[in-house]
């Protein structure tokens, strides 16, 4: 017999049937849920929002992956790369404004240049921040010596989504070649944890092809990784793209957004201390949707601090939101909506992941 929802929700272990169960839930079952794990997150970790101010520095990539707009053989992508100064320029603006850290991402590239380019970039923008600015890095898939060359010039924590944890699944969403290997996606996070960054991944959510069950074992899977930060997103289809075609077979927008929700909130109780952020692409659906992530469980926050005249060539997906704002329109709304959903910006903290440090 099934146990009633609100023993559930204090259950400290989750089985996958009772993820399965927590990720269907609406009505009043979604707001106990929600409630929950805004309780959880203020016992464990408290109200605070972390900026990361994110600069999209380059769409050149080398990877295709059929669902992301600014994938290689996409003809029609406007391809730029901020130079160096720039770059330097954002990292300044984001410790003048207290931001704590910044994150750079970029398309996948792993020639030498690049490698020594970044290991550059990073010992500068520790220099002319006085070592003050925490420094994420997301730039795909790297050797370990690449990945510790980057870590060693001060970069502290790395995002590579998985993606999902079904390798079937992750197969059909890329091309079938040995650069877009599952396999290689997973030895990768586990180098960055070797390595001593504090590891982050996440998962594309209503993805074609993707199951209840595969959302679950995508949360189990980051508890069995002993992940430090996630940041999880709705897949939102791109017209030049091959998983267009899947088009009709998606749940519905508003959907993969209140799913998206209950994936944090569920993470939440699961993962207590871990940071959690309110990816950008909850914004594209409703321009409040990431204040609606803090509520419920997230505390992170990546402010686009890219150049403008560069955003519009950073569309993963369409409808990304900020894309014409320079920096500054986006701190002031973001202060406002973050005090709106009752947080409190950590302003120049790096806010580290607690799970992290009690691992350390
Ligand atoms: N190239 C690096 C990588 O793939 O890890 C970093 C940049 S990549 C653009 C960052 C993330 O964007 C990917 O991990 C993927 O989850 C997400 N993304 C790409 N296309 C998307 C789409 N159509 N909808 C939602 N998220 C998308
Ligand atoms: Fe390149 Fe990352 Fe987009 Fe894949 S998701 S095509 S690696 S930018």
């Amino acid at each position: 017999m099934n146990i009633s929802f609100n023993t559930l929700l204090q259950k400290e272990n989750f089985t996958k049937d009772d993820i399965v169960r927590l990720l269907k839930a609406s009505g009043e079952q979604e707001k106990a849920l929600f409630k929950r794990s805004h309780e959880v997150k203020l016992e464990h970790i408290g109200n605070k929002v972390y900026f990361r101010g994110l600069v999209e520095f380059s769409n050149i990539c080398k990877k295709d992956c059929l669902y992301c707009g600014i994938r290689a053989t996409n003809k029609e992508v406007n391809r730029y790369d901020i130079a160096n100064d720039q770059i330097l320029k954002a990292a300044k603006f984001a410790h003048e404004h207290k931001y704590g850290s910044i994150v750079l991402q970029a398309g996948e590239r792993s020639d030498p240049a690049f490698v020594s380019r970044i290991s550059q970039l990073l010992r500068d923008i520790k220099k002319i921040s006085n070592n003050e600015l925490g420094i994420t890095i997301s730039l795909g898939e790297q050797s370990a010596e690449t990945y510790q060359k980057w870590f060693d010039a001060g970069a502290h924590r790395y995002l590579l989504r998985i993606e999902s944890s079904n390798a079937e699944l992750y197969n059909k969403i890329h091309p079938n070649n040995e650069e877009h290997s599952h396999a290689t996606r997973l030895k990768c996070l586990q180098s960055l944890q070797d390595i001593g960054y504090q590891t982050g991944t996440g998962v594309m959510i209503g993805l074609p092809f993707q199951t209840y069950d595969d959302l679950a074992n995508d949360l189990l899977f980051m508890k069995k990784f002993d992940i430090d930060m996630v940041g999880m997103g709705p897949f939102i289809e791109h017209d030049q793209t091959p998983l267009y075609q899947y088009k009709d077979q998606l749940m519905s927008l508003n959907e993969r957004f209140r799913l998206t929700l209950r994936m944090i909130a569920v993470l939440r109780i699961m993962m207590k201390d871990i940071n959690i952020a309110a990816a950008t692409a909850l914004q594209a659906i409703d321009p409040l949707g990431r204040e609606k992530a803090l509520k419920i469980g997230a505390n992170i926050i990546m402010p686009n601090i890219t150049p403008t005249q560069e955003r519009a060539n950073y569309l993963l997906y369409q409808n990304k939101p900020c894309i014409d704002e320079g920096a500054d329109d986006c701190t002031n709304c973001m202060e406002a909506r973050i005090n709106m959903a009752d947080g409190e910006i950590g302003y120049g903290q790096w806010g580290d992941s607690l799970h992290y440090k009690s691992r350390h």
